[in-house]
């Protein structure tokens, strides 16, 4: 029996078949070698993931004999002749030598789930899988292979930081691999980073935090600058779990963390998605539920179209995206800070298209209320809605939106950090981005906070749903400074289906089940899902350019003096 005090120091290639034994790291408890290498060197004890040789990361996130790897063109050694305690030529040997590698990146073509992809796998064993002129090298070829290739780029990185040993050089490798991951950005490639443990300095702040979507290893901590550096500079103590991919996950800076064992399967998700292609005729055959004649929707008063508007049972955004997608992958945070709960987004499959979608998230019982702060979204929402609609122009995926939201959340945090701004921000984003837009307003679309999700190529409207520049309940205190008022003043700003589609600020009504989508939601989700389809069909073959010209056509003509707006009383 042999113990080895680091995982690390396994390169699980080449399974031993000695029956060696290994200490973990992360609990010291001992794993049998071969138990260890078929967990993917992820402790069983404390779910600790050891690090990984470049090669054995393409074997385990590529198809089994796919990864071939591509050749890097060989940099000047040691540019500056650098010496410290030793000569930077013997550093560079002795770790060539240690993990057969030329640098502490290496790169492969191959297939995920048969997805023709080219990675760049990081070694943290070669000098801390430090960032120099070689590595550079390797992640931008990595990328123009890519890019050449037309297939998408996934990173898995793992780096102390910029080489110091080759000084500015290695600095300027930031900008370098980030001119790179540009063109893939201009080229509309998929960019994925695999974030490993850990991820720090010069390749946290460059290439592994452009990619469209980042996932994390659990537990593995990415950075600016470092922890020991933070904390002796601020003097205190560091909260517990800083930087790591879950802290990194709440504050809205990556998209997901999962385990090494299911890291296929989503990668594999996400690659299906933004390469997938539906065929020329799809959405044929869907019948088209959406009511366009307002005198043909059933009469209600207003003060219960707003209550059926509301009712906690009607399905939500998550509970539609359940229903009709395939492969959901939710993408989450803004990057800068927040992940706000009450919007929703991510790309999936419907019905064989692949798009993007981004929702109000309320909920149903209490406890889920809360935590969706009842759909009022933060800027930090906002923020990860324009994220996401960038995304779907670099892909040109279409992009579906379900807006349910009392309002965008007011409060002192959202006035601070921009509401006004983020939500005109994506005013004109989504009225400009050159990808088919359709909305639905699902139950409640109040106010900016709305309309930031839903300007759109068609706007449809539930039957029961409600659209409005303020709650009948603001309304009622503002102007009549009575909260008795508050039926009046739902009739009086026209807020329901029938008469929303007679001032042409919905273009449809979606039928739903006797009594409101609450008595059926299962049946409300598939009249909806009806609707969309039919609704993504009419738009999605649409030149890019025609569909901005005639969306922002739609907006322009909204209230302007020639719509022919009926004038007639509100409907009650
Ligand atoms: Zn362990």
């Amino acid at each position: 029996m042999r113990l080895t005090t680091d995982p690390r120091t396994v390169s699980g290639g080449t399974a031993e078949t000695d029956g060696a034994w290994l200490a973990c790291s992360g609990c010291r408890s001992l794993v049998y070698r071969r138990r260890y290498l078929r967990l993917l060197n992820v402790c069983p004890d404390c779910g600790r993931h050891g690090g990984l040789a470049a090669a054995t990361r393409a074997d385990q996130l590529l198809d089994a004999g796919s990864p071939a790897e591509i050749e890097v063109p060989e940099v000047p050694l040691d540019p500056l002749g650098f010496v410290d305690q030793r000569p930077y030529p013997h550093r560079l040997r002795d770790a060539a030598r240690d993990t057969g590698s030329r640098d502490a990146v290496r790169c492969y073509r191959g297939t995920l789930h048969g997805q023709p992809v080219v990675l760049a796998a990081m070694d943290f064993r070669f000098l801390g899988g430090s960032l120099g002129t070689a590595a550079g090298e390797a992640v931008t070829t990595a990328a123009e292979t890519a890019l050449d290739e037309g297939v998408p780029l996934l990173l898995a990185t793992a780096s102390g930081g910029a080489r110091m040993q080759e000084g500015a050089l290695a600095l300027m490798q930031m900008a370098r691999t980030s001119g790179a991951m540009a063109d893939l950005d201009a080229a509309g490639l998929l960019t994925v980073t695999l974030v490993t443990d850990p991820t720090y300095g010069g390749v946290a702040a460059s290439f592994a935090m452009l990619s469209d979507i980042v996932v994390a290893e659990p537990g593995a901590r990415m950075g600016f600058a470092g922890p020991r550096v933070i904390a002796q500079t601020v003097r205190e103590s560091l909260p517990p779990g800083f930087q790591t991919a879950e802290f990194l996950l709440r504050h809205g800076l990556i998209d997901e963390v999962r385990p090494r064992a299911e890291l296929r399967g989503f990668l594999g998700t996400a690659l299906a998605v933004a390469c997938g292609r539906a065929p020329a005729d799809w959405g044929a055959g869907t019948p088209d539920p959406v009511v366009r004649d307002p005198d043909s929707l059933p009469a209600r008063p207003a003060a219960a179209r707003v209550d059926l508007a509301r009712h906690r049972d009607r399905p939500t955004t998550l509970d539609h995206l359940g229903r009709w997608l395939d492969g959901f992958v939710e993408l989450r945070g803004d990057r800068l800070g927040a992940d706000c709960p009450a919007i929703v987004g991510g790309i999936g499959i419907l019905d064989g298209l692949p798009l993007l979608v981004l929702g109000h998230q309320k909920g149903h019982g209490t406890r889920e209320l809360v935590d969706r702060n009842f759909g009022m979204a933060t800027p930090g929402g906002y923020r990860k809605a324009l994220r996401l609609m960038r995304l779907a122009a670099k892909l040109r995926l279409p992009v579906l939106t379900l807006v349910d939201t009392p309002g965008a959340h007011p409060g002192v945090d959202a006035e601070e950090q921009g509401q006004s701004y983020v939500i005109a921000e994506c005013l004109r984003t989504l009225g400009t981005l050159p990808v088919p837009v359709v909305s639905v307003i699902t139950g409640e679309g109040g106010s900016g906070g709305a309309l930031a999700l839903a300007v759109a190529d068609e706007v449809l409207l539930c039957e029961n749903g409600i659209y409005s520049v303020i709650s009948p309940e603001g309304c009622a205190a503002i102007l009549w400074k009575s909260p008795n008022a508050v039926d009046a003043a739902a009739r009086a700003l026209r807020l329901n289906a029938a008469d929303l589609l007679r001032l042409g600020v919905v273009d449809g009504v979606v039928p739903e089940p006797d009594g409101g989508a609450h008595q059926d939601p299962r049946r409300a989700s598939a009249i909806l899902r009806d609707a969309v389809i039919s609704a993504l069909s009419r738009h999605r073959t649409t030149d890019p350019h025609d569909l901005v010209r005639a969306r922002k056509r739609r907006f322009r003509q909204l209230g302007a003096a020639d719509t022919g707006t009926d004038r007639r009383e509100p409907a009650r």
